[in-house]
C-alpha cells in the first residue's frame, strides 16, 4: 500500500505516519513545516520506506506529482490553532479551501481512496447533549476570524461530498474532537499540553472564563486506528463520522485534574476571554460527540482514560518540550526541499 499524508508531520499526522510504517505501508509525507516539525519524524525518518517532501498543499503541481501512483491519501495538512486562525485569516482561508480542493483533484486524478481530516469546530455553537453527524451547524458572524475555520471546514467537507457524489471519489470525512497526546504543542493554544506544561513548571493554569465550558478530549492513539480502518472501510465514503472522546469535562476540572495526576503544587488562575484572545472571539460552551456511527462502522470505543492521557503528555513534555524547536534545527536529516 501507498500511502500520502499531507501534514504529517504534524501532531496528529506524525502519529499516523508511525502506524503506517509500522504495518507495513510505503509512506510519503507532504509538509511545509509550518507548525510540523521533523523532530516529530525523528525515528519515523529512519525508515526507508518513508519519503519526506517539504512543500504546501498550496502547490497544485506538487500535490498532483506526489499524490500520483498512490493507493491512498490522508488530507491532514491545515493551518490549525486559534492563534493561527486569528492572526493570519487569509493564509488560513486559503490553506484550508484551495489547498483541499487541489488534493481532492490530485486524488481523484491518482484513483486513490481519500480521508479529509475535518473538526468538530464544524458544529460551531450547538451545543446539543451528543453532536451526530447531521446535527445543524451554528456559526457565529462570517467577518469573525473565528470562524473562519470552522467555514473553511465546511466547504472542504462540502467539496468532498460533491467529488463523492459527482465523480465517485472514495472519499471519508472524519470530525476529529479535541484530540490530545504527545507531541502536541501548546504554542498554538491547545488546552492541555498548555495546562501540563504549566503544570509541571509551577506556574498558574490558565483556565479561560468561568471555566465551566466543557470538551470531550479524545487521545491520539485511539483515533489513529479508527482514522485508518474509515478510509479503508467502503461504507464510510460519501459521509462524515465523528471521533471523540467518551468523558465530558470542564476546562475547570481538566486543570483541577492535570495538577493531581502530575502532583503539582500550581494554582489555577481563571483569565478572561478578553485578556487570553483577541477582541470579539467567542468560545464554544460544549462540544460532545456521538460517537455511535464510528463505533456501528469500525468498532471505535475510545479506551484510554484522560488521566493516562494527561501522564503522556507530560512525559512526552519532559522529554522533549522546549528542545523541539532547536533539535529540528540541528537535525540531520536529508529530505527533499521542492519549491
Ligand atoms: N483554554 C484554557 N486555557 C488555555 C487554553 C485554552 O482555558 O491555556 C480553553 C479554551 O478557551 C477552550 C478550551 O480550553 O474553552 C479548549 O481550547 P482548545 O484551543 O484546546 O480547543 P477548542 O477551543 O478548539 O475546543
Amino acid at each position: 500500500m501507498k500511502s500520502v499524508i499531507t501534514g504529517g508531520a504534524g501532531f496528529i499526522g506524525s502519529h499516523l505516519v508511525d502506524h503506517l510504517l509500522r504495518r507495513g505501508d510505503d509512506v510519503v509525507v507532504l509538509d511545509n513545516l509550518s507548525t510540523g516539525t521533523l523532530f516529530n519524524l525523528e525515528t519515523a525518518l529512519r525508515n526507508p520506506r518513508l519519503r519526506f517532501v517539504e512543500g504546501t498543499v498550496l502547490d497544485r503541481s506538487l500535490v498532483h506529482s506526489v499524490i500520483a501512483g498512490a493507493d491512498q491519501v490522508y488530507h491532514l495538512a491545515a493551518a490549525v490553532g486559534v492563534k493561527i486562525i486569528v492572526e493570519e485569516p487569509l493564509t488560513s482561508l486559503r490553506t484550508n479551501i484551495h489547498g483541499t480542493e487541489n488534493v481532492l483533484e490530485a486524488t481523484q486524478s491518482a484513483g486513490a481512496t481519500l480521508l479529509l481530516a475535518s473538526t468538530s469546530e464544524v458544529y460551531g455553537k450547538n451545543t446539543a447533549d451528543r453532536l451526530s453527524e447531521d446535527a445543524d451547524r451554528i456559526l457565529g458572524s462570517a467577518l469573525k476570524s473565528r470562524w473562519t475555520y470552522a467555514a473553511a471546514k465546511g466547504i472542504d467537507e462540502s467539496f468532498a461530498h460533491a467529488f463523492w457524489s459527482e465523480y465517485g471519489l472514495q472519499v471519508a470525512i472524519v470530525r476529529l474532537f479535541n484530540t490530545v497526546g504527545p507531541r502536541q504543542t501548546g504554542r498554538y493554544g491547545m488546552v492541555v499540553p498548555n495546562l501540563v506544561g504549566q503544570a509541571q513548571r509551577g506556574e498558574p493554569l490558565t483556565v479561560f472564563g468561568d471555566g465551566l465550558q466543557t470538551r470531550c478530549f479524545s487521545y491520539v492513539g485511539d483515533i489513529i486506528p479508527a482514522l485508518v480502518k474509515l478510509a479503508e472501510t467502503p461504507d464510510a465514503y460519501g459521509t462524515a463520522v465523528n471521533l471523540g472522546g467518551a468523558e465530558e469535562i470542564s476546562i475547570l476540572q481538566l486543570a483541577r485534574r492535570t495538577i493531581s495526576v502530575l502532583d503539582s503544587r500550581s494554582a489555577i488562575r481563571l483569565v478572561p476571554y478578553a485578556h487570553a484572545y483577541a477582541e470579539g472571539y467567542e468560545d464554544m460552551r460544549r462540544r460532545v460527540p456521538d460517537n455511535s456511527r464510528a463505533m456501528a462502522l469500525v468498532g471505535f470505543s475510545p479506551s484510554t482514560p484522560l488521566d493516562e492521557v494527561i501522564r503522556r503528555v507530560a512525559g512526552a513534555t519532559s522529554h522533549g518540550g522546549h528542545l523541539n524547536e532547536a533539535m529540528t534545527l540541528a537535525t540531520p536529516f536529508s529530505h527533499e526541499a521542492v519549491g
